[in-house]
């Protein structure tokens, strides 16, 4: 490898402008948001650091999100795969997923910098959800800007954002779904700044948010270190999905000088090849280099350059851009990516769940899914699999596939009995 690995960004890049290669990442906002993001940074620099931070962190992280999270040995899976293959259990983790991390980490520096208001985007509402919960826990004011469209789809996390005591705010303009939330809520932090501090979800925005994501989600590979080595295992190849990039950053961070590890990052290859049929960025170059969304990186956008329609039967992976560090680190050869079907996901969800006793997440479904394919070639391999998320909230998306019938029978009994009461 002839490019320099970036582990943190530097002035918040990752990588050099070359020929070759190309600096991701920046802060490319509107004037109106660069004294929150240089605050932000100066906390990042500041009380992030700090030995007492990180005390407080961990603390959070074994007594309120139930870490660490195990390291579950797929044995029959193993025997039929012909790989040792490994399950990095993130679904264990309160509310379900590794969000948890992040969002309980972002809070946490909120308080310390003085803020008293959280406010968050969320699309599927995974993200609002942990939010949600980390504002509960440490007592802080939520609020949580959601598509209109997305509101009326995402009953349950819904449901669940208010019981944490959240403000869901359904956004009206534009499409009325993520990306509006979005604009929703820059807008509202560019205003309140003073006492609002916005807590972003995955490993991508402008600086500094990628490296705060990284550093917080790397508690995975942390602990994942530390449990190879008590089973006296060390992994051949690390298998993860990617919607942003915040499950795998964490996963591979404290493997990415470690040049014996494989690592492989899982997209959505949804339903079809053409575009809006999935959400396949790096695997074949699909996307293209741009500016959107405050940083640069790879993004699937039309002729204009305006981001593309994605699909993915999971809500999770949804997406047309990629976090800085991973474009990066598939640029210089670091990371390697493919891609899983909708409907390989789901096998992989029924494989596992039958042979393992685990229900994964759709989104986690994928890097299953890329481990079952790598099987098909690859034998006697220690494989490590990140599990993002459990698979329990997406009930609503699987019944329907896999028993649309009973299902709907289900819901109308269920909607009757309701009516009744
Ligand atoms: C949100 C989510 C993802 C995708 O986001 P990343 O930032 O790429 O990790 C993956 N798995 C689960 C369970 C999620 O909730």
């Amino acid at each position: 490898m002839k490019h320099k690995i970036f582990i943190h960004s530097k002035k918040g890049f990752f990588g050099e402008d070359s020929k070759t290669s190309h600096a991701f990442g920046g802060r490319y906002v509107p004037e109106i948001l660069y004294p929150a993001l240089k605050e932000l940074e100066i906390a990042y620099k500041t009380i992030m650091q700090k030995k007492s931070f990180a005390k407080e962190y961990r603390e959070l992280l074994s007594k309120f999100v139930g870490r660490p999270t195990p390291l579950i040995y797929a044995k029959n899976a193993s025997k039929i795969l012909k790989n040792e293959i490994y399950l990095k259990f993130e679904g264990l983790a309160n509310t379900g997923a590794h969000k948890i991390n992040n969002a309980i980490g972002q809070v946490l520096l909120a308080k310390k910098m003085g803020k008293t208001r959280i406010i968050a985007e969320t699309g599927a509402g995974q993200h609002g959800l942990a939010v949600s919960a980390a504002c509960a826990k440490l007592g802080m004011e939520c609020v949580i800007f959601m598509g209109e469209v997305d509101v009326k789809r995402q009953f349950p996390n819904v449901f669940n954002m208010q019981l944490f005591g959240a403000k869901v705010v359904s956004v009206q303009s534009g499409s009325k779904t993520l990306k509006d939330a979005v604009n929703e809520a820059l807008r509202e932090w560019s205003k309140e700044s003073h006492n609002t501090f916005y807590v972003l979800g995955s490993a991508l925005g402008p600086y500094p948010f990628p490296d705060i994501v990284r550093d917080f989600q790397s508690i995975i590979s942390k602990e994942l270190k530390t449990q190879c080595k008590k089973l006296k295992i060390s992994p051949d190849i690390l298998i993860a999905c990617v919607g942003g990039g915040s499950n795998s950053i964490g996963f591979f961070r404290h493997f990415l000088l470690d040049s014996k590890v494989k690592l492989l990052a899982i997209e959505a290859g949804g339903k079809g090849k053409n575009i809006g049929e999935n959400a396949i960025r790096m695997q074949n170059n699909n996307a293209k280099v741009g500016i959107a969304q405050g940083y640069k990186s790879y993004f699937l956008s039309d002729e204009y350059g305006n981001l593309s329609h994605t699909h993915s039967i999971s809500a999770g992976l949804d997406y047309a851009g990629i976090g800085p560090q991973l474009a990066h680190l598939q640029e210089i050869g670091r990371v390697e990516f493919s891609s899983a079907s909708d409907e390989e996901a789901l096998e992989a969800l029924k494989f596992f769940a039958k042979n393992e006793g685990i229900i994964p997440a759709l989104e986690s479904s994928h890097a299953l899914a890329g481990a079952i394919k790598l099987s098909k070639t690859t034998k006697n391999k220690t494989i490590i699999v990140n599990v993002s998320g459990r698979g329990d909230k997406d009930i609503f998306i699987t019944a329907k596939y896999l028993q649309k019938e009973n299902w709907i029978a289900f819901l109308e009994e269920e909607a009757k009995t309701c009516k009744e009461m």
